[in-house]
């Protein structure tokens, strides 16, 4: 771990200020704000991240959520995972994120994981932790030794040539399930992203994960009003059965009237090198009957681009056996 200069940012006008002197936005940043730290400390260890100046960000106004007129929810960017997870709008509007958060990392961890940050998590993958290896994530042009290496738990969609890094959250999921919008507040204003644009696919550029700016504060994450009369729910599969990311999870919204799917949305988690939102998915499930040959399907539609790699071409069919029994248990009548 290399020196670097700790303080605090009193506002956000302050973090904001702070942030814009890196010239990086991804990592290598001069300077990393400091939300939970659960991320950052750890690569900061391992020499991965490696700024100047560390800007807490913890003690800032952001860590509340709240009713918006609209009936939709107002989610700040310093709110605890765990917080989050049992809020009552959470839990009786979007159930999915509720589970999702709960099914991720340990309860210690989500004391201190903070929206903003989970959002912003790097992968899991070994050569991106491992600063002997190569990796374009971390050295860019460097290689990626995952292509032909350890590559049992990376990505099977959005891959290119230079990366297979998956995304490791499981809030993400659920927050692209629900149509979450990313709110930041940067040098040159504020700026509200739907996260399905949030994320940025590897191709050439996998140093360049999302559409964030040196300087740029997530202050807070927005969802619309529920469906009314939608159901929600997030499957993870893994190695174990807690304190694991996902081989691949999945998370669903559908909503069934007369006997037909009126709204559904699915997002795939462990399977993308973002959070995997599968409009073909939806298209086949929409005016759908839900049944298991629909939702066999959808599932099929969801994964029709998948590209495997030596070892994880198990997650095809775990992905898709995941999003089946997701879509099943979530339209069963009670
Ligand atoms: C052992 C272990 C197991 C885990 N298991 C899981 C799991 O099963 N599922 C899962 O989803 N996650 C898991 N995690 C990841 C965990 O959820 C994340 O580390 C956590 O959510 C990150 O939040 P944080 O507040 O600690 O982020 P930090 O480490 O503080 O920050 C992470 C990054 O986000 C940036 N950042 C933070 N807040 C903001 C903001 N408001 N605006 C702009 N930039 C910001 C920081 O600069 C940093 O680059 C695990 C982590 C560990 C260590």
């Amino acid at each position: 771990m290399e020196l670097f200069q700790l303080s605090r940012a009193n506002s956000v006008s302050e973090a904001i200020a702070a942030g814009a002197a890196s010239t990086t936005a991804q990592q290598g940043a001069e300077v990393r704000l400091l939300a939970g730290g659960t991320t950052l400390l750890d690569l900061m260890k391992l020499n991965v991240e490696r700024p100047a100046r560390v800007i807490d960000i913890s003690r800032l106004p952001l860590d509340t959520v709240e009713d918006m007129q609209d009936g939709g929810v107002k989610i700040g960017a310093t709110v605890r995972n765990a917080d989050l997870a049992v809020h009552p709008l959470i839990r009786e509007r979007y159930a999915v994120l509720s589970q999702a958060l709960l099914a991720g990392a340990s309860a210690q961890l989500r004391n201190m994981a903070t929206t903003g940050g989970n959002l912003l998590q790097r992968t899991r993958c070994v050569y991106f932790r491992d600063t002997a290896m190569p990796c374009n994530k971390r050295d860019p042009g460097s290689g990626c030794a995952a292509l032909n290496g350890f590559n049992r738990t990376l990505a099977v969609l959005g891959v290119s040539d230079a990366c297979i890094a998956s995304n490791p959250s499981d809030m993400n999921v659920a927050l692209t399930a629900l149509d979450a919008t990313i709110h930041v507040e940067g040098s040159t204003g504020r700026r509200s992203i739907a996260i399905d644009d949030f994320y940025l696919l590897p191709g050439e550029t996998p140093q360049r994960e999302t559409v964030l700016e040196p300087g740029d504060l997530i202050t807070h994450v927005t969802l619309p009003p529920a469906p009314p009369g939608a159901r929600s729910l997030y499957v993870k599969l893994r190695d174990r059965a807690s304190y694991e990311f996902a081989l691949a999870s999945a998370a669903v919204v559908v909503k069934v009237v007369d006997g037909r799917i009126a709204h559904a949305r699915v997002a795939l988690g462990g399977v993308g090198t973002k959070p995997w939102h599968s409009p073909e998915a939806e298209a086949v499930l929409m005016g759908g009957t839900p049944d298991m040959a629909t939702f066999q399907r959808a599932a099929d539609a969801a994964l029709a681009g998948a590209k495997p790699r030596s070892q994880n071409a198990f997650k095809v069919e775990l992905a898709r056996r995941g999003l089946v029994h997701a879509l099943t248990q979530v339209t069963q009548t009670v």
